[in-house]
């Protein structure tokens, strides 16, 4: 697992931290004081939001570089020979850049755009999938995938006569991993997974798996809209084929996203979407389209976000991140422990480390009436399957309850999520 996360680096995922040794380590009054929304009160109460896995609040940084790119450099990019127009297309690109130091890849040519990571995992079935799957053939993904990381799937496999495979759940709830050689078989062309599952938290040793289809030459995405946001993503040191994530949950604005695809990969893939800015040449007779990463980006893209998402990343990448993973576990290591010592609740997930989020279940309560009632003390969760409707099956379940945590969340507002569901235990019992 060495690589994949800082907290892993240094051994301590799932030991507990001191909190406020960590809290002070990261000037946590600092770092709140830059999410104005965190300010705000909700129902008469501080608003205690843990609901950062569905989406986390944004910095002024953000805020400040999207309103300044519109206020200053707003024109469309690439076409423009006038000024504002080069200084968009120079924000765009840039922008690019700092997704490519992000995340180490070894070319910006490696990184397109998209809406989000919904997109990115469409566009690899629409375009990878179409040129590589027919019957017989096989995709393998695991039980913890998000609907997004399965639905193109089952779109293109439908399509094109290939079959979805799945890495079960061992009786106790794990991923068996055992069962991967004997899933890569002959048919597998494409392993998409997880790096952590968004309905649990459970982090999947996805440079394993890597190593276990690279073995037989089969390429793998990574989805790591869950990932990005606590762990220090090294592409190269995956070594995966594809990765996506999302800006929003990692600080940035909604609409916009990412595909890395290894250069030789996206070298090899058609177009999925035709339109503008994705072309080199257009004739009534045929057309031909440009290199990556633009071949992939019709139309206008988002501008505004891609500026934002950059503002994110450095905003991100200014924290110091071991003093942030420790901050983040340790609080999810307290929450975990006060909520299994109120009777009745069921902690979600096996033994695999947890990033970011905890799912639970309180015994006679339905996780949406606890979730409306932690809403009115002011604390926002989630309740529901998560979009991960076929793991919640696996284990069982309708619904959970989850909370995630991003780095301005603090020990208090754990204590007043943890207080808020004891309470919801003796209202729903009384
Ligand atoms: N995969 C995972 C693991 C997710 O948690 C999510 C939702 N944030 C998605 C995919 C889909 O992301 P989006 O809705 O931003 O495209």
């Amino acid at each position: 697992m060495a690589g994949e996360t800082a907290a892993g680096r240094t051994g301590d995922v799932g030991s507990p931290a001191s909190d406020d040794a960590a809290e002070s380590a990261l000037s946590l009054a600092a770092i709140r004081a830059q999410f104005p929304l965190l300010s705000r009160t909700i129902h008469g109460r501080p608003l205690v939001y843990l609901d950062n896995a569905a989406t986390t609040q944004k910095p002024a940084a953000v805020l400040h570089a999207v309103d300044a790119y519109y206020r200053e450099s707003n024109a469309n990019v690439h076409r423009g020979l006038h000024f504002l127009s080069e200084a968009a297309s120079a924000a765009y690109e840039g922008a690019r850049e700092e997704v490519c130091r992000f995340l180490n890849a070894r070319s910006a040519a490696e990184i397109v755009f998209t809406r989000g990571t919904t997109e990115a995992v469409n566009l690899v079935a629409q375009s990878w999938g179409r040129r590589h799957l027919g019957p017989g053939d096989a995709v393998l993904l695991s039980t913890f995938e998000h609907h997004s990381n399965l639905v193109p799937w089952q779109m293109i496999c439908e399509e094109c006569g290939a079959a979805l495979r799945v890495i079960p759940l061992t009786g106790e709830g794990e991923l068996d991993l055992e069962a991967v050689p004997r899933l890569l078989d002959g048919s597998v062309r494409l392993v998409a997974v997880a790096h952590v599952s968004n309905a649990l938290g459970a982090l999947l040793p996805v440079r394993e798996v890597v190593a276990l289809a690279h073995e037989r030459n089969i390429p793998v995405l990574v989805d790591g809209a869950q990932a990005v946001p606590h762990l220090q993503v090294d592409v190269q040191d995956l070594g995966c084929d594809f990765y996506a994530f999302s800006g929003h949950t990692v600080d940035g604005p909604t609409g916009i996203g990412v595909l890395y695809g290894r250069g030789e990969r996206l070298e090899a893939m058609p177009p999925w979407q035709g339109g503008g800015e994705m072309i080199r040449s257009v004739r009534f007779e045929g057309s031909t389209y440009a290199a990556p990463p633009h071949r992939f980006e019709a139309g206008t893209p988002n501008i505004g976000g891609a500026v934002g998402l950059a503002a994110a990343l450095r905003f991100l990448g200014g924290l110091p991140h071991a003093a942030m993973a420790r901050h983040e576990q340790g609080l999810l290591n307290q929450a975990a422990r006060r909520l299994a010592a109120i009777p009745g609740v069921s902690l979600i997930g096996g033994t695999a480390p947890r990033i970011g989020a905890l799912s639970f279940v309180l015994d006679g309560v339905h996780p949406h009436d606890l979730g409306t009632f932690l809403d009115q003390e002011g604390v926002a969760i989630r309740a529901g399957h998560h979009c991960a409707q076929p793991l919640l099956h696996s284990l069982g379940l309708t619904a959970t309850a989850r909370a995630s945590v991003a780095v301005y969340n603090t020990a208090a507002e754990i204590t007043a999520l943890t207080e808020g569901v004891e309470r919801a235990r003796r209202f729903f019992a009384g």
